[in-house]
């Protein structure tokens, strides 16, 4: 593993830093910023040319990821989009699906969620209860997902619902391309405990979907739902972990403007931090390093989730405990107004999505230390 960027990957890095630093400050609308980005020739890095994107190695993502962070970049709209149904639909979708989906997927202009999770299957996805039945035309759905992230926004759905319920449940599933807008289609935003509503309860009722929206082979959506998750975990902890480098920065900040830097006790967990922060670091570059030469994320990827978060929320929560009193909302003596209390907030989800911590302490076991399989 060579740690430095090779001449054209500096090269890279130069010139996307350069264009971050020209962007206008106010650039903070997510959905603006895809378009912003895919006009500038940074949407699809890894995509394959014959599909729009620039054919680069995932290293060139890591480095897109890392000046992101850097240049504190907003967040894209249609990260669902870009990191996972393109990627699915370039590899299982039809000519008609990918002319209709995958530039406008790279322009922000098809905005994407992903209706896996229900009420009674989360991290046991297969047990969905969500059916799709069969016409003359293609299929009416029937059911309810949960925890759809960016579902409000959505003009499609990544969708599994269940074809054969008289099979054995990794089978009879089918993933389909549901229009948000289509009649019979409910979506009811979800309150977080930080007030926002990123995500939602989406509401099949009777819901239209034409045959030349299935996605892969008809009771065969596990397959390329197995697919979809794979691409979520591909450049991830490069990304996680160049976030959690810059709110180190902050923490460290947030240290200095509370007089707590020469506190013995404080230094001691800014310490540990610090060396998490590294070896997450390190472990992000093998990850890579892996998915470079393989084309799949390794077990590495379930290290670096389950560590980034458990960092993540301990890094907010010492910000938090040094704010005080100032770590209120508003009123005299309040600090980074509420910005640590929002991080606090949301870090909490960190440990369930993308995979459960438990989940990925069974994955470690087994995959890593090799212990036996519990099932
Ligand atoms: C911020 C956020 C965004 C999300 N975005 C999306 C999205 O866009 N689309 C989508 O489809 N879903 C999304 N999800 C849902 C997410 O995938 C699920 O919450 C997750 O898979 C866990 O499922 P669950 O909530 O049903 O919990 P459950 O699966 O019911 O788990 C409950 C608890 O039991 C533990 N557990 C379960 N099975 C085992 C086991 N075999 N061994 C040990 N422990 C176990 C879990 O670790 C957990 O602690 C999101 C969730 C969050 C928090």
């Amino acid at each position: 593993m060579d740690l430095h960027d090779s001449a054209e990957q500096a090269q890279f890095r130069a010139g996307l830093r350069e264009w971050l630093r020209q962007q206008p400050a106010g650039q903070a609308q997510m959905g603006s910023w895809n378009k912003a980005l895919h006009e500038a020739g940074y949407a699809g890095l890894t995509w394959p040319q014959k599909y729009g994107g620039r054919g680069l190695s995932p290293v060139y993502q890591g480095i897109f990821a890392e000046e992101c962070a850097l240049a504190d970049a907003p967040d894209q709209l249609n990260v669902i989009g870009l990191n996972m149904v393109g990627p699915t639909l370039i590899r299982y979708g039809t000519d008609t699906q990918q002319k209709k989906h995958l530039n406008a997927i790279l322009a922000g202009e098809h905005i994407f969620c992903q209706g896996f999770s229900e009420p009674e299957a989360g991290t046991d996805l297969a047990s969905i209860r969500t059916r799709a039945r069969p016409t003359a035309d293609g299929w009416v759905i029937e059911g309810e997902k949960l925890w759809s992230s960016y579902a409000s926004f959505a003009d499609y759905c990544l969708l599994l619902a269940r074809t054969d319920p008289e099979v054995a449940k990794h089978r009879g599933i089918t993933c389909f391309l549901l229009d948000m807008r289509s009649p019979g289609v409910t979506v009811r935003p979800l309150r977080q405990i930080n007030g926002e509503s990123d995500f939602g309860q989406i509401i099949l009722e009777n819901a239209f979907v034409p045959h030349e929206c299935v996605v892969g082979p008809v009771d065969n959506g596990w397959q390329v739902a197995l697919a979809t998750l794979a691409h979520e975990r591909g450049t991830f902890g490069i990304t996680l972990t160049a976030r959690l480098s810059v709110q180190f920065g902050r923490l460290l900040a947030t240290v200095r403007e509370m007089g707590k830097q020469d506190d013995p006790l404080v230094r001691d967990e800014v310490a540990r931090l610090h060396v998490e922060l590294s070896a997450l670091r390190w472990t992000g570059y093998r990850a890579l390093t892996s998915l470079e030469e393989t084309g799949e994320p390794g077990p590495e990827s379930s290290v670096l989730k389950l560590q980034w978060s458990q960092t993540h929320q301990r890094l907010t929560k010492l910000a938090l405990r040094l704010l005080g009193p100032g770590a209120l909302l508003d009123g005299a003596g309040s600090y980074w107004d509420g910005y640590w209390q929002a991080q606090v907030l949301r870090s909490r989800g960190n440990s369930i999505e993308g995979g459960t911590s438990e989940i990925l302490k069974g994955v470690i076991a087994e995959r890593i230390a090799g212990l036996p399989r519990s099932r």
